[in-house]
């Protein structure tokens, strides 16, 4: 890791004391404070009401226990989590995590990666995350349903339309989503729909939401290639994982005019060199809820299945890592870099480790960080908050509109804080700053 400047550093030190063992929290942190030197230098009123320093500490971490009936009558124990890191922009908004890797260190390093990617929305959003560490693979929908009940009995008192409105994220979709919202109804005797995003169509959810994070992501990278005088018109791309994020980015690429060569799970990849058949995907990924293997035993005439292996060994122009946090080290960038990718932009949150992401840097690929690149999931997510505040349902169209605005705004903004601080074309500086400006300065604004 770089080495920080002298003052944040001594955060960053306070950081690991405070939080032993909390890997992926001390990489987020660290990252963002590695951006915050040029900004400290020219305005130390952030230095000396510890803005900083606050912001690395969450306002409140719920921990709890959530225990439910599988369906063999025996009673299991999962943990519950939910920090609401920072308030200051809105009410605390970000996703529910259910996956067996899930515990405090992680959920910090979401929320804390939120704030920032909350605030470079431009949206009256303040930053969470929570979720568990259950695993929904392998369960019925049953219990599927008594998990998502038991876990809303507990964190029902603790969220509110403004007070902290949870969403989706890794094995939360629209599904659970709805248990969730179910419950929440049910203890509460309230309709309360800006109280979780992500619902469905019928029941309060908004057009959009389900494709926004892909969509924004893709929408993202379209204005870094404009930067260039170029598109997407004849790249070829690859994009990791195959959950909501994977899928709604390859649709975008499509769409656009990219060819999707290559997409994976956590048990290996395919290539499918005639562009990946989307409807085949959905119905793998969506549908049928199996692995992406299935894809290739349907198409086994054109496609590769790689079992294990890394999905950055595929030759492609842009790389959209869209799986989970650390997938891509510095031995992919390598590989990438090698192979003339030229453009990385993160759809999952933090995908990229830090000495991949020097390595871009070094090698000058355009890298786009994920609190700016996929915020396009949690800005719809406010879009639809505010379509419940006005009881009122827009089109898809108007939708989408909105989302590439947001985007588009997101990435000036990002070059703008970049090149304003010294780093000109620098996406994760222009990012890291721009986001942070503006939760400081209303830090300062409200008090300590
Ligand atoms: N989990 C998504 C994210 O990482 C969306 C959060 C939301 O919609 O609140 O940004």
């Amino acid at each position: 890791m770089a080495i920080l400047d002298e003052k944040l550093g001594e955060i960053y030190d306070e950081v690991l004391r405070r939080n032993p063992g909390e890997t992926e929290f001390h990489q987020a942190v660290h990252e963002v404070l590695d951006s915050l030197g040029p900004v400290v230098a020219k305005h130390p009123q952030y230095a000396d009401a510890a803005v900083i320093r606050r912001l690395c500490e969450p306002e409140r971490q719920i921990i709890f226990r959530v225990p439910w009936v599988d369906d063999s009558g025996a009673v299991q124990i999962n943990r519950g989590f939910r920090v609401e890191f920072n308030s200051a922009l809105g009410p605390y908004k970000g996703g529910l995590r259910f996956h067996p890797s899930v515990y405090l260190g992680i959920v910090k390093f979401l929320g804390f990666e939120q704030i920032f990617k909350n605030s470079l929305t431009g949206m009256p959003i303040g930053g969470g995350k929570g979720g568990s560490d259950f695993s929904p693979r392998g369960r019925s929908d049953g219990e599927v349903m008594r998990f998502c009940q038991a876990f809303m009995t507990e964190l029902y008192r603790h969220i509110g339309e403004y007070t902290d409105v949870p969403a989706g994220d890794i094995g939360v979709g629209g599904r659970e989503i709805g248990y969730l919202f179910g419950q929440y109804k049910r203890i509460t005797n309230r309709y309360e729909s800006g109280v979780l995003t992500g619902k469905g169509l019928a029941w309060g959810g908004s057009q959009v939401r389900t494709e926004a994070t892909g969509y924004g992501t893709v929408f993202f990278v379209e204005e870094m290639l404009k930067v260039r005088g170029d598109s997407f018109e004849g790249k070829k791309v690859v994009v990791s994982g195959s959950g909501n994020v994977a899928v709604y980015a390859v649709e975008k690429v499509q769409q656009l005019g990219g060819t999707v060569i290559a997409c994976s799970d956590s048990n290996g990849y395919v290539v499918d060199e005639r562009g990946i058949d989307l409807d085949l995907l959905k119905d793998v990924k969506e549908t049928r809820r199996a692995r992406i293997s299935a894809y290739a035993e349907a198409r086994s005439d054109t496609v590769r299945y790689v079992e294990g292996g890394s999905v950055w060994d595929v030759p492609c122009d842009v790389a959209i890592p869209c799986a989970t946090q650390n997938e891509l080290n510095r031995r992919d960038a390598a590989t990438l870099v090698g192979n003339g990718c030229s453009i990385v932009a993160e759809g999952a949150n933090m995908p990229c480790t830090p000495d991949a992401v020097r390595l871009f840097a070094e090698a000058g690929v355009l890298f786009a960080p994920g609190k700016a690149a996929n915020a396009g999931g949690v800005a719809t997510s406010a879009l639809e908050m505010q379509q419940n505040a006005s009881r009122d349902s827009w089109g898809f169209a108007h939708t989408e509109r909105r989302l590439a605005d947001i985007m588009h705004g997101i990435h000036d903004r990002c070059l703008e804080a970049a090149e304003t601080y010294g780093s000109p074309g620098d996406y994760v500086a222009g990012a890291n700053i721009a986001g942070f400006i503006q939760v400081a300065d209303a830090m300062l604004a409200l008090g300590v």
